[in-house]
């Protein structure tokens, strides 16, 4: 078997979420060096605050400064800190009951090694230096032999609140399209459009993905097809996508190749976005060394009869 393709996927966007008044006034504390939780009417202090008790679920909005000291109550240690992490030198995930508090809050325990942590120790918050009103306010946890710290009696009315964050998320991994799409591709780089045929229901499917998804068994017949196709379907698009250097509106289509099973879709070009109709006639153009057709414009042809492909829509 020829090696399959791979190649590295980044998927990553900025994540902008309001807060509600009580993580406004634990993130703004954070920043001011003042760590708070919430008291619920019967007396408990839940830290990381929550807006409705979690086993009553009144609302609860009663802020209470906790010390910045507290205890281990259970630990892991990690071998490996991946990419912004909060440390980035092998630590402990712990969760930390903070004297006066009676939840544990997450976060990283710096020590020098696991046979150094303990469930029952005692830590404090390292604050990091520069502070902006986010959980990352507390750098980590380090070991701490001292008394218990006394809180000053902070209850959350600081100037300036924090009223929103922005939570990264990305997904970094490498993709392998598998031994159908590979061949696929690598025909794509040579310009020519290659599917794969069902040995049981006799259709071609383009893209292939290695078996049929009707008939459940493997395909490796390949076929190729095109480059000549139908439109069977399409929108049109008004929304200018970041990244993307073509002018709205255009249209985006379901595109049946001559002799695929299947429709793809592809941008159509070289044609006013609303003369594009069900069953023009258009052909793949290539530009440059893309990989793969840029988009695809009108054969000239007449349309082609609504019963040739009223199956692939
Ligand atoms: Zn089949």
């Amino acid at each position: 078997m020829p090696d399959v393709l791979k190649a590295p996927l980044v998927v990553e966007f900025p994540f902008t979420r309001s807060l509600g008044p009580v993580q406004s006034a634990f993130l703004t504390g954070l920043r001011e060096r003042v760590v708070l939780g919430v008291r619920t009417t019967d007396g408990r202090t839940l830290v990381p605050p929550v807006e409705y008790d979690p086993v009553t679920a009144d609302e609860i909005r009663d802020l209470v400064e906790v010390a910045p000291t507290g205890t281990v109550t259970t630990w892991a240690w990690n071998h490996a800190p991946r990419r912004g992490q909060p440390l980035a030198t092998p630590f402990a995930w712990v969760l930390v009951r903070l004297d006066g508090a009676d939840t544990a809050l997450l976060h990283a325990l710096d020590a020098p090694g696991p046979d150094t942590v303990r469930t029952g120790m005692r830590v404090r918050v390292r604050w990091a230096a520069e502070r902006s009103g986010a959980i990352t306010d507390i750098a980590c946890f380090e070991p701490y032999d001292g008394a218990a710290a006394e809180p000053d009696g902070h209850r959350g009315d600081f100037a300036d609140p924090v009223t929103g964050i922005v939570a990264p998320a990305r997904l970094d991994y490498t993709y392998t399209p598998g031994r159908a799409q590979t061949a696929h591709l690598e025909a794509l780089a040579e310009r020519r459009i290659v599917g794969e045929r069902c040995p049981s229901c006799r259709k071609v499917y383009v893209p292939p993905r290695g078996a049929c998804p009707t008939c459940g068994v493997a395909t490796s017949e390949q076929v190729e097809v095109g480059p000549r196709g139908t439109v069977t379907t399409f929108c049109v698009v008004n929304i200018k996508a970041r990244g993307l250097d073509i002018e709205v509106p255009y249209v985006y289509a379901h595109i049946a190749l001559d002799g695929a099973d299947l429709a793809l879709h592809g941008r159509i070009g070289g044609i006013p976005y609303d003369q594009v109709r069900m069953g023009l006639r258009v052909e793949p153009v290539w530009t440059g060394g893309a990989r793969h057709p840029d988009h695809y414009r009108p054969t000239g042809e007449p349309d082609a009869d609504y019963d040739t492909y009223r199956e692939l829509l």
